[in-house]
């Protein structure tokens, strides 16, 4: 293991499962395969800048609490930060530095001029009220918005934040720079300045990378498939499988309530439907109950892990059957999980390249804004599938010539591109 040679930065978690020293680790294979120069390895390997602080809220009852935040500003050399808030009660900054380096990653590896950013609150969103919440949304703002802008920084949804929140965000900030600034924040409801196509981008962005990915290894996508996780991303791929992939039987899905099993397959329309009336699936009627553990281990041809990090690991890699792996979640697979995968034939998707519809998407949303004009449906999807496309045959070129697998292929594309920005600016080299 490297030794931290950042004198700034603590890592809060030691484990091996730690999502930043992962990160890392990723990125220093990348950079060894590529031969980058100390300097450039050394700068690459940490945040720009990083902002840990507290926000103060007054609950419902009149008592107040006071909440951990975090954003981290990974890199902007390519262009202005982009990057999600996560609400989560397990939140950590090392948790919010992985996500900031792979959104770098990310927005290189789909080739639009942005850097990679992260934000995160330690909070309980389930336990909050819609007041507490929007001023929890709001007393973040206050703390950040110096540090904002379209071309600086620009926040959007992730884990437990939603459209409404981001409404909530963007309003204060407008409220403190006194003038209608709408790219400060995408993610945004459609009548505030939100783009058409984001509800579903990050889903339909992994959805057409495992069409592209089965035309090259001639599997057919109208199979079975299974799905972790089932908000946002999740909820939309399994809507979006069939739809643009020809078919496909939804076999088993799960979420914090439990895990669900249906040979004959899961109608994903109704299924959706049921979650946001119950909020849950696990009583999804006529489905059958099955350990959520064993989720990513069922009979599907192709996965899609759609919920939280480190969920393939050296303990289920040996026992996944999937054909396809799209990981619409971030970090979900472990390095030692990844070498099983790969030496199994098993081809991952990686998460940055798989999910890189929603930044795609919010950079529209946040182009749109600065020209505040805004386009149809159909050329959002025209030019995400351009984007994605483009991003899948150069990951798959690099993971033929340099015989690496998918998620080292996705990396030396993006750092290569990151690299060189920073080589131009004349930061370092
Ligand atoms: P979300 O909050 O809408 O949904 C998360 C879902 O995961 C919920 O259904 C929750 O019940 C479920 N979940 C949580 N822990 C679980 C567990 N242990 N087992 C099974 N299910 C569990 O979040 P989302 O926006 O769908 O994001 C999901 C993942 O996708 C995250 O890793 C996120 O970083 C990533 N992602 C999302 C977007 C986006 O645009 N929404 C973009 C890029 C990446």
């Amino acid at each position: 293991m490297k030794e931290n040679l950042n004198p700034l930065i603590t890592l809060t978690q030691n484990t091996t499962n730690n999502p930043f020293k992962i990160a890392q680790s990723q990125f220093d294979e990348a950079a060894e395969i590529l031969g980058l120069e100390p300097a450039m390895r050394e700068l690459l390997r940490w945040p720009q800048r990083e902002y840990s602080f507290t926000v103060p809220v007054r609950m419902d009852d009149g008592s107040s609490k006071v909440f951990r935040a975090y954003r981290v500003q990974y890199s902007d050399a390519r262009g202005p930060g982009k990057g999600g808030i996560r609400w989560h009660p397990e939140e950590t900054v090392d948790t919010v530095r992985a996500l900031a380096a792979w959104m770098t990653w990310k927005t290189a590896v789909v080739d639009i001029p942005l850097g990679g950013a992260k934000g995160g609150i330690v909070c309980n969103p389930k336990a909050l009220s819609e007041g507490e919440k929007e001023r929890l949304a709001r007393g973040w703002m206050r703390v950040m918005a110096r540090e904002l802008g379209f071309d600086r920084d620009v926040p959007a949804p992730d884990v437990y934040t939603t459209p409404q929140i981001m409404a909530w965000m963007m309003d204060e900030y407008e409220t403190i720079v006194g003038h209608s600034h709408p790219a400060v924040i995408t993610g945004k409801p459609l009548p505030l300045g939100g783009s058409q196509g984001r509800n579903d981008a990050t889903a339909r962005g992994g959805v057409l990378c495992v069409g592209y990915a089965a035309k090259k290894l001639d599997i057919d996508p109208n199979t079975t498939y299974a799905v972790q996780g089932f908000g946002n991303a999740g909820q939309y791929a399994a809507l979006l499988h069939p739809q643009l992939l020809g078919g496909g039987k939804l076999v088993a899905v799960s979420d914090t309530s439990g895990a669900i099993y249906c040979k004959d397959g899961l109608d994903p329309e109704k299924l959706v439907k049921h979650k946001l009336k119950h909020g849950q699936v696990a009583s999804f009627p006529g489905a059958e109950q099955i350990d959520p553990e064993t989720i990513l281990e069922t009979d599907a041809e192709i996965i899609y892990p759609a919920a939280l990090e480190n969920v393939i690991t050296r303990q289920n890699a040996d026992k996944i059957k999937a054909k396809i792996i799209c990981e619409l979640a971030n970090g979900p697979t472990t390095p030692h999980a990844d070498t099983i995968l790969h030496d199994r034939g098993i081809h991952v998707i990686p998460d940055f390249l798989a999910n890189a519809g929603g930044v795609t998407v919010s950079y529209f949303e946040q182009v749109q804004g600065q020209m505040n004009y805004f386009w149809p449906l159909e050329e959002i999807h025209r030019k995400l599938d351009y984007h994605m496309s483009h991003a899948y045959d150069a990951v798959f070129a690099m993971h033929r010539d340099q015989d690496v697998h998918m998620r080292m292929a996705a990396y030396l594309v993006s750092v290569s591109r990151v690299a060189e920005a920073v080589k131009l600016r004349g930061w370092v080299g």
